[in-house]
C-alpha cells in the first residue's frame, strides 16, 4: 500500500480505495512470481541465499499459524521438520524426540539390521516418561563398577537383574545411598542392594505409575512383567519432566510414535526391511544419493507389493525426470537434494547435482501434480532456509548438520581445539562413514552394513571416492528446545508473509500472491550483521 503521505493522502489519512486503484494501474504485483524468480534459462540455478520472500499483510498472531504438512501421501506431521538418516544424526533418541515435537526422525542404516530394528522397536515402544532402556547391572557387578557407572551416566539407582540385562528377573536396586559410603569397592552389589522392592506391573499407565512412585517415597519404580522380569522403569527425577507433547507424531490407531528408517536398494536390504517392519516401521526411506536407478525403481515396486501399508519415500532426486521415474514406480514421498548438504562434496567431485532452491522448486511443482509430498533435504542452515524450502513447494525439510549438534544425536559433545563445545558430524559419503563397520550404534553392533558405500553405489570398489567430509558442528542443546525454536521462527516468518498455514503458502506461491525478490551479492551482505563485534544468540 502507498504510505499516508503518498500521492493520494488526504489530510494525512490514507484513502484506501484510491490506493487500491493506483495499485491496479501497475501491470503486475510488486516483486517476482515463483516462475519469474526461478527462470533458470536467464540466471542459472538458485540457492536458498539467492532470494527472499516479500512481506504480505499481517492480520493474525504468529501462534495462529498452522504448520501441519504431509511427509508422505498418508502421513501428516504437525511440525514439518525431519532429521536425516545419518549415523551422527538419527538413532532412536533423535527419532523419539523429533516425533515428540511433531516432526520425524529417519533412523540411519550404517549398522546391522538387528541394531536398526532394535532402534525402531524403541521408538515404537516409547511411552512418555517410561525409561525403556535403563542401565541394568548384575549381582556380580562390584560397588566400584557401580560408582564408575554413576559417574559415567550422571545418575545412580541401577536395577539389578539375573543376567544384567533388561527382560531378565529383577533381583534388586542399587541406589546412591547403598554405594556412597561403602569402603570395599570390590564387594558385589548383591551385598548392598535393596531387595525389598516396590514395583508396578507392565501395562500400568504413566499416571498410575507416577502415583505409586510418589506414594513409595523411592527414587525409582521398576516395571515388571508377570514373571517378574524387568521391562522398564520410571524415575522420580523425571516426574516433573513428564510433560505432554500435544504435537507428537503418532499413528491414530495405536497412538505409538511414528517411526521412519532408511535402507539401501541391494537385495539384502529386503531382509533388513523385513526386520524393520516386524519392529513396527511406518515409513521406509530408500537412501541413495541418485535415486533414479533400476535398483531403486525395482525396490519401490517390490515394497509396494510386499508391504502395501508401508509408506515409501524415494530419492534423492533433483530433476522432474528423476522424480517421474520414482513416482511411476509408486513412491508415497520424495526426497530432494544432491550436493547441497553441509558435509557434502558431491558437486565438487562428481560435477553432478543441482542448486537446492531450483531443485526443490522444479521437483515439488512436478510432484504436486501427482499428490506426492516432497522433502527438501540438505543445505538448511537456519530458520530462513526452512521457510524458503517450504515456500518453493516442499512439504517438509530434512536436516543433518543443524541437528547433529543436539543432545539427542548419537555420541557425546567435546571441546574443540578452539575451545568450543562441539559434536561430531560426518557425511555418509565421507571415507570415515564408508569404512566404518560399527557406525554410531553405541558399539553394540559388530556387523558391517556398508550403508555409506551403498548410498553412493561404491560397494566393492577398490578405491573409495569420497562424496562427503567428516568434522564437527556446534553444540545446540536439546531437540526439545531447538525444534520448538525452529517451529516458532517458521511461524513468525509465515506471519510476515501473511500466510496462516503451509497449505495457504503453497497455494499463494502457486497463484502468484506470494512474491519474491532476487538478492545480489551486496544485498546478501546488507542482510547480514554489520558490526565490529557481536554475539549471535538465536533463542531464549
Ligand atoms: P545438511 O542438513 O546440510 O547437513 O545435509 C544433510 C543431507 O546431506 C543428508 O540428508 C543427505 O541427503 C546429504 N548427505 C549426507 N551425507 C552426505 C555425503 O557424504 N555427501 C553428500 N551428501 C550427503
Amino acid at each position: 500500500m502507498p504510505a499516508a503521505n503518498g500521492p493520494n493522502a488526504s489530510e494525512g489519512v490514507l484513502d484506501y480505495r484510491k490506493a487500491v486503484e493506483v495499485l491496479k494501474e501497475y501491470e503486475r504485483p510488486d516483486g517476482l512470481s515463483i516462475d519469474e524468480l526461478m527462470d533458470s534459462k536467464v540466471r542459472g540455478g538458485l540457492t536458498y541465499n539467492d532470494f527472499l520472500l516479500l512481506p504480505g499483510y499481517i492480520g493474525f498472531p504468529a501462534s495462529a499459524v498452522n504448520l501441519e504438512s504431509p511427509v508422505t501421501k498418508k502421513i501428516t506431521l504437525k511440525t514439518p521438520l525431519v532429521s536425516s538418516p545419518m549415523d551422527t544424526v538419527t538413532e532412536h533418541e533423535m527419532a523419539i524426540h523429533m516425533a515428540l515435537q511433531g516432526g520425524l526422525g529417519v533412523i540411519h542404516h550404517n549398522c546391522s539390521p538387528e541394531a536398526q530394528a532394535d532402534m525402531v522397536r524403541k521408538v515404537k515402544r516409547y511411552e512418555n516418561g517410561f525409561i525403556l532402556d535403563p542401565v541394568v547391572i548384575k549381582r556380580e557387578t562390584t560397588v566400584g563398577e557401580a560408582i564408575a557407572l554413576k559417574e559415567k551416566w550422571g545418575f545412580g539407582g541401577f536395577p539389578v537383574t539375573e543376567t544384567g540385562k533388561l527382560g531378565s528377573k529383577l533381583l534388586g536396586i542399587v541406589t546412591n545411598r547403598d554405594i556412597q559410603f561403602e569402603d570395599d569397592l570390590s564387594k558385589p552389589v548383591s551385598e548392598v542392594m535393596v531387595t525389598d522392592l516396590i514395583t508396578a506391573p507392565a501395562g500400568v499407565t504413566l499416571l498410575e505409575a507416577n502415583k505409586i512412585l510418589a506414594e513409595s517415597k523411592k527414587g525409582k519404580l521398576p516395571i515388571v512383567d508377570k514373571e517378574g522380569n524387568l521391562v522398564s522403569m520410571i524415575s522420580r527425577s523425571d516426574l516433573t519432566k513428564n510433560l505432554d507433547f500435544p504435537l507428537a507424531s503418532k499413528t491414530p490407531d495405536s497412538k505409538q510414535l511414528i517411526c521412519a528408517a532408511a535402507i539401501g536398494t541391494r537385495p539384502e536390504d529386503k531382509d533388513r526391511l523385513a526386520k524393520l517392519v516386524n519392529a513396527g516401521l511406518d515409513i521406509v526411506v530408500l537412501d541413495s544419493s541418485q535415486g533414479n536407478s533400476i535398483y531403486q525403481i525395482e525396490m519401490i515396486k517390490w515394497i509396494k507389493q510386499e508391504y502395501p501399508n508401508l509408506e515409501v519415500i524415494g530419492g534423492n532426486v533433483v530433476t522432474r525426470e528423476q522424480a517421474a521415474a520414482l513416482i511411476a514406480a509408486g513412491v508415497d514421498g520424495l526426497r530432494i537434494g544432491m550436493g547441497s548438504g553441509s558435509a557434502c562434496i558431491t558437486q565438487e567431485v562428481m560435477a553432478v547435482g543441482r542448486p537446492q532452491a531450483t531443485a526443490v522448486h522444479s521437483v515439488s511443482k512436478f510432484a504436486a501434480k501427482f499428490g506426492v509430498p516432497c522433502i527438501a533435504d540438505g543445505g538448511i542452515q537456519n530458520v530462513g532456509h526452512i521457510v524458503k524450502g517450504l515456500a518453493l513447494g516442499a512439504s517438509t525439510v530434512m536436516m543433518g548438520g543443524l541437528l547433529a549438534g543436539t543432545t539427542e544425536s548419537p555420541g557425546t559433545s567435546f571441546v574443540s581445539r578452539e575451545g568450543k563445545l562441539v559434536k561430531a558430524y560426518r557425511g555418509m559419503g565421507s571415507i570415515d562413514a564408508m569404512q566404518d563397520k560399527r557406525a554410531a550404534s553405541g558399539g553394540k553392533d559388530s556387523q558391517k552394513s556398508n550403508a555409506g558405500t551403498a548410498r553412493y553405489f561404491s560397494e566393492g570398489d577398490s578405491v573409495l571416492v569420497a562424496q562427503g567430509v567428516s568434522g564437527a558442528v556446534a553444540h545446540r542443546g536439546s531437540v526439545s528446545k531447538f525444534v520448538p525454536y525452529l517451529a516458532a521462527g517458521l511461524k513468525h516468518s509465515m506471519q510476515d508473509c501473511g500466510m496462516t498455514s503451509l497449505k495457504e503458502l503453497h497455494e499463494c506461491v502457486a497463484n502468484g500472491t506470494v512474491r519474491f525478490e532476487l538478492r545480489t551479492a551486496s544485498a546478501q551482505l546488507e542482510g547480514g550483521v554489520n558490526m565490529e563485534s557481536y554475539e549471535k544468540k538465536l533463542f531464549a
